[in-house]
């Protein structure tokens, strides 16, 4: 495993400089653009890094698989009234479908739908902070590691510059279906989008989702089987956002993209792979991180299909 991981990073290397860091959150917009980290960790407990996997970077929309996780545990089939799970072929933060599809979300992973997961998570505990708390204390739990903490730097850099998610809070507010105040609903999913995380402990915090909803190495059910089904099925349909057709078609594995620059990509009931390089593609997904988990599953012929 770990001579695949090695001649992945090899052949990406000279595709470092390609791309080009997010913008408009200025935090990550001072990221060195030309790193690379990659780890897998397998349903045994076994785990593999190259690059600089122990580095910590900004997790962003990749906390909408776990926040969409425990919305899920919480409201059930109930939460398909309020984020369907389409394939949105627009850009993440686009506000275009929502005018004209009455504020219903398309899906989890685009903005509009994790600030709505965001709101249902704020209305079952009654209190934003105990959902963050929640959110938080859930990461920990899947990747087994205190220490995850949000980056309020980075956080705060999004709250002064997120234009475009609070355009898209209070259209959605207007068709009432954000129940709670919008600042403390964005408050909360610019932390969860903060949290600081490396490969490794990405890689490790999604074997649930390789296991049927168990974590294979604790033992502990997060989720029941059907939903781990659904969940990795949205990933497959919507992870990449208006690039989530050429991901399948590329990499051909359920995946979470953030444009920190991190991807998951879930093998089940086998591993699941965490990748790293910053610099985005058009579609805001890390492009070399995309190149990369091409050429690991082609190299090991893994992948659903
Ligand atoms: N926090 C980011 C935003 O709301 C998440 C987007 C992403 O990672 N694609 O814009």
């Amino acid at each position: 495993m770990l001579a695949v991981l090695n001649e992945v990073q090899q052949e990406v290397t000279p595709l470092l400089g390609q791309g080009t860091v997010a913008q408009y959150i200025p935090e990550l917009a001072k990221v060195d653009p030309n790193q690379f980290a990659m780890a897998v960790t397998l349903t045994n407990g076994e785990s593999f890094g190259v690059g600089s996997f122990e580095k910590p970077f900004s997790i962003q929309s990749i906390s909408k698989v776990f926040s969409y996780t425990l919305a899920l545990r919480y409201y059930q089939d109930d939460l398909f009234k309020r984020v369907w799970r389409e394939p949105s072929g627009d850009p993440f933060n686009s506000l275009v479908q929502l005018e004209y599809e009455d504020g219903i979300p398309r899906n989890p992973f685009i903005n509009a739908g994790a600030i709505v997961v965001c709101d249902s998570l704020i209305s079952h505990f009654a209190d934003p902070k105990k959902a963050l708390h929640d959110i938080m204390i859930f990461i920990r739990e899947c990747c087994d590691d205190h220490s995850i903490a949000v980056n309020h730097t980075v956080a705060e850099s999004e709250m002064q510059c997120g234009f475009r998610n609070l355009a898209l809070a209070n259209l959605m507010k207007g068709f009432g279906n954000i129940d709670n105040d919008i600042d403390q609903v964005l408050q909360t999913y610019f932390q969860q989008c903060s949290a600081d995380m490396n490969v490794s402990q990405l890689s490790r915090s999604m074997l649930y989702l390789a296991n049927d909803g168990v974590d294979p190495i604790s033992g502990k059910t997060f989720i029941s089987e059907a939903q781990a089904k659904r969940i990795n099925s949205i990933m497959l349909t919507c992870g990449h956002y208006d690039a989530s057709g050429d991901f399948a078609f590329r990499v051909g594995l359920p995946g979470k993209s953030g444009v920190g620059g991190g991807i998951v990509a879930i093998v089940p009931g086998e591993m699941s792979i965490a990748v790293y390089s910053p610099a985005l593609n058009n579609n805001g997904n890390s492009l070399v991180g995309t190149k990369a988990l091409e050429l690991f599953t082609s190299k090991t012929g893994i992948s659903i299909f």
